[in-house]
């Protein structure tokens, strides 16, 4: 990645995005928009490596190596280092690896501490975790508050997700993880939320893993592979429980023993997906230039107009994210009964937003491709929806698959 560029006006970087016409889109939280250039690499990958190269294009397209391309640009925008960093897989399934591992690093300690404003898979991979493992491990869900003072000598891994899927509240990544390691324990920080979107440091914290996914503000498209970062000190600790072929330290030599490779490549596990990953690749390139700093500067700036401007115009709705920008992500929640209703009535006006059960209505700030003209004409539509009560069109109460 290029050295940033300070200048005014870097944001926002529309002309690199694909937006359709008209659409407000405040949901680069759960899937960012097609950046320009991916449809193009995604053909070439198709077409012309697999195409044309077919197998060869393992070594000629450097299909291999794209995993760690990717993984070192994920690297600045997370405060890692370079070579620590490996994509792949789902977020799920990174969940899994990391706390396995940490369970490892601590035997003798039988506690996960977690807290109830963690996204559901992540619990469920702890539990169905234990349950493979023996049953006697315990997951331990506290309310996020009440985190600290819950890391005891009995825990072994503490692990929190940076930022609240659904009110945005934001923990502090290094105090809680000082906590941990004063305590004993293994911290794994999901990032979810967090990368791309606010300004982390893995290094200074010194957390001992991290994960998060590639889809939501880092624009990989639906499916785009996972990430997950060990602290280069502990590699060496970390024994994969999902020990696949391409973490294996020599994949080609068909060993029958696993041997795990010397890096934070032995958390990879299988064959690639080649063409989400080229397409991750050419996303990433929208961050060239631009520092998280920038970035966060402006989603506050965004964050706080809307925020602003929606308690204004719409009395009916209750903030549910944190007042204090420093403590709140890079989305804004309002609480409303029907929010699901008001949701679809927002998005059949081209503002697309959407809906965490049981009443949040969720918009996610993110200034590569959203200025402060798009904010408060988002908040005009959400104000008519309001005040004409749209929303009761009974159109808009029929429940999709997805909310
Ligand atoms: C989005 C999200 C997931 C999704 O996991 P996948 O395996 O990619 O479906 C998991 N955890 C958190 C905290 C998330 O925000």
């Amino acid at each position: 990645m290029n050295a940033p560029i300070p200048q005014a006006g870097i944001f926002p970087r529309k002309d690199r995005f694909e937006i359709p016409d008209g659409v407000i889109y405040l949901d680069g939280n759960s899937l960012g928009v097609l950046p320009k250039g991916a449809a193009d690499r995604a053909a070439k990958t198709i077409t012309a490596e697999w195409g044309q190269d077919l197998i060869k294009a393992w070594n000629t397209a450097g299909w291999m190596a794209l995993p760690k391309v990717v993984g070192d640009k994920i690297a600045p925008l997370v405060g890692a280092q370079q070579g620590t960093i490996a994509t792949g897989d789902t977020l799920s399934i990174k969940v899994y690896q990391a706390v396995a591992a940490a369970l490892r690093m601590r035997p003798t300690r039988k506690v996960i501490l977690s807290d109830n404003g963690n996204f559901p898979t992540d619990l469920y991979m702890a539990r169905g975790l234990i349950d493979t493992i023996g049953k006697d491990h315990e997951l331990r869900v506290v309310d996020p508050e009440a985190v600290a003072d819950a890391i005891t000598d009995e825990v072994a891994a503490v692990m929190l997700t940076q930022v609240d899927y659904r009110t945005g509240r934001m923990h502090d990544m290094d105090a809680i993880t000082k906590k941990a390691h004063e305590a004993g324990a293994v911290m794994i920080w999901d990032l979810a939320h967090s990368a791309g979107a606010v300004p982390v440091d893995l290094t200074r914290s010194n957390a001992e893993f991290a994960v998060g996914c590639t889809y939501k503000y880092l624009n990989g498209g639906p499916g785009a592979p996972a990430f997950i970062y060990a602290r280069p000190d502990i590699i060496e600790e970390v024994e994969p429980a999902l020990a696949g072929w391409l973490g294996h330290d020599a994949p080609f030599a068909m060993e029958l023993d696993y041997r795990p490779a010397m890096s934070t490549e032995r958390l990879r596990i299988g064959t690639p997906a080649i063409v989400q990953l080229s397409i991750l690749d050419e996303a990433l390139d929208a961050f060239e230039g631009v520092t998280m700093d920038d970035i966060r500067e402006a989603s506050i700036r965004l964050s706080e107009r809307f925020i602003q401007e929606v308690e204004r115009r719409c009395p009916m709705l209750t903030l549910a994210s944190p007042r204090n920008a420093a403590e709140r992500g890079s989305q804004v929640s309002f609480k409303f009964e029907k929010g699901y209703e008001a949701v679809q009535a927002l998005i059949d006006r081209s503002v697309i937003g959407d809906f965490r059960a049981p009443n949040i209505m969720r918009f996610g700030f993110t200034p590569l491709y959203l200025d402060e003209a798009d904010v408060v004409r988002a908040s005009e539509i959400l104000e008519d929806v309001m005040k004409t009560e749209a929303w009761k069109d009974p159109k808009y109460a029929v429940r999709s698959r997805v909310t």
